[in-house]
């Protein structure tokens, strides 16, 4: 009894994640976002930690790596201070904000959203990247956001 309970209760939630989906403009990156707010998304510091990779390094600076030393000094620094020059404005988001989302909008709506979708487009970029166990350049970045 229980198992068909159980069943029932997946096909449910089958039938509901597409639609959800269809609402989101960018599926893939919407996806990521809920992944990264589960804490899904995993660092070099964990694969370390379960052996998978060979070291803790970040693939950008080389120095050792964790959730907060990607978003909170390394490649986001870069980000946000190219994001600033190019819009002219001066984002300083908080640890938090750069997690999740800026929700002031002290230089417009447009231009807010526009930096939030940047920050989900290099916290994307970032984890895919690290998937490949490949490098990550600001070039290279830029160049597939276009900003
Ligand atoms: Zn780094």
């Amino acid at each position: 009894m229980e198992h068909l309970l159980f069943n029932k209760r997946r096909r449910v939630e089958k039938k509901r994640f597409p639609s959800l989906k269809t609402l989101y403009k960018e599926p893939k990156l919407k996806e990521f976002q809920f992944k990264f707010m589960q804490r899904i998304i995993v660092t070099k510091k964990e694969l370390f930690r379960y052996g998978i990779q060979s070291d803790d390094d970040c693939i950008y600076c080389g120095e050792k790596n964790s959730i907060d030393h990607t978003f909170s000094d390394c490649f986001s620094q870069e980000v946000i201070s190219l994001f600033n020059v190019t819009n002219t404005t001066h984002f300083n988001p908080s640890m938090e904000e750069k997690l999740f989302d800026v929700t002031s909008e002290p230089f417009g709506k447009n231009v807010t959203k526009k930096f939030n979708y940047t920050l989900l487009f290099m916290k994307y970029y970032i984890y895919t990247n690290r998937l490949q166990t490949s490098s990550i350049l600001l070039a290279d970045f830029v160049n597939k956001i276009s900003l």
